[in-house]
């Protein structure tokens, strides 16, 4: 039986593991397949991000996956466990709790950390696998201030809070932001929406759908069709950012703890990284539809080892 199993590669599960490894808990790492039925590789949505310029103490920035694997070896070299596994199923109605991974084999922990992140929504234009990372990306907030960005027109889509704030902060360094927007009314709080149409380099295309993505090396220019009279027209921008939503990954998890309508982990008020099931401990975009950053993924991650710990001194010791 394990102590702590840590579901999730990413920054907060890695961070969870270096925490729990140096408190000798023994963690093991379940840090996702490379066969997953997301089509996601393991160590999270950094594996497909390059330069990273927001995490503390890299001042020339650093690539994603180089990043990942800095955590990665940081882990083991204190005693973490990893294998390359997806969970499929847990049973989180016993104790221990089971966690069935994808290869059908079944394992009990005395404790959880679920830190399977979320995946960011895509549309599926012409030319999206082409462009992606070259102008193309679902986060304006880490990869829109890169140089190859600053001080060209660039275009956000979406309608919600994620893309008034992200077109805010775009706006700080482009020439002028288009926000491409599906319907004619935005479905952001009023207070966003009134912040971007007020700014003067930012302009809403109502009611547009991005069709193809066109340019040579890297994006250059975005086809989009009106949703109220299928017209055509094309934009000239360097980045496209995509702020149609998210998707925590928590399929496996139905039923079994307390999730949001959109199957956010709901975490207990006033108790740090817990969740609605005793011992069982979540971390990072999983339970996070706010800020979704490297370092607040890290943080968590960092508090949920250490709530996993204190958990486990109480159940161990009442054990005993
Ligand atoms: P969201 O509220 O679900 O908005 C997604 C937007 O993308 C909607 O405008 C939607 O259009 C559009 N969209 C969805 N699929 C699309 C597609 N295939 N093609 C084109 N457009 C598409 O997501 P979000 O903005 O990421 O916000 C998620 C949650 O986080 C919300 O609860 C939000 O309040 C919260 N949040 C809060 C803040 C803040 O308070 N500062 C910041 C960020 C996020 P329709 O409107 O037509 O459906």
């Amino acid at each position: 039986m394990e102590r702590l199993i840590i579901i999730g590669s990413g920054p907060a599960g890695l961070t969870a593991a270096i925490y729990a490894a140096r408190a000798r808990l023994d963690p093991l790492v379940l840090e996702g397949s490379l066969s997953n039925e997301r089509g996601e590789t393991p160590g999270g949505q950094l594996m497909t991000t390059t330069d990273v310029e927001n995490v503390p103490g890299f001042p020339e920035g650093v690539q994603g996956p180089d990043f990942m694997e800095l955590l990665r070896k940081q882990a083991t070299r204190f005693g973490a466990r990893a294998v390359q596994e997806d969970a499929s199923r847990v049973d989180l109605g016993r104790h221990p709790f089971v966690v069935e991974a994808s290869d059908g084999e079944k394992r009990e922990a005395l404790a959880l950390i679920v830190a399977t992140g979320a995946r960011a929504k895509k549309a599926d234009p012409e030319g999206h696998e082409r462009f992606w990372q070259r102008g193309v990306s679902a986060c304006a907030i880490c990869d829109g201030a890169l140089p190859i960005f600053r001080d060209k027109p660039l275009a956000i889509v979406g309608g919600g809070d994620s893309a008034m704030d992200e077109a805010g902060f775009l706006s700080r360094t482009a020439s002028r932001v288009f926000v491409i927007h599906r319907r004619d009314e935005l479905r952001a709080s009023r207070i966003l929406q009134e912040r971007v149409l007020a700014n003067r380099k930012i302009e809403v295309v109502w009611s547009h759908v991005v069709e193809a993505l066109e340019g040579g090396e890297m994006l250059e220019r975005v086809a989009l069709r009106s949703t109220r009279d299928g017209s055509r027209r094309k934009l000239e921008v360097a980045g496209l950012f995509w702020a149609i939503g998210h998707v925590p990954n928590t399929a496996f998890l139905a039923g079994q703890v307390r999730m949001d309508e959109s199957g956010y982990i709901v975490l207990e008020d006033g108790h740090g990284q817990r969740t609605s099931v005793p011992g069982v401990f979540a971390a990072g975009d999983v339970a996070d539809r706010r800020y979704r950053q490297v370092v607040t993924a890290a943080g968590a991650g960092c508090a949920a080892a250490l709530d996993a710990e204190r958990w486990l001194a109480e159940v161990e010791h009442s054990r005993a």
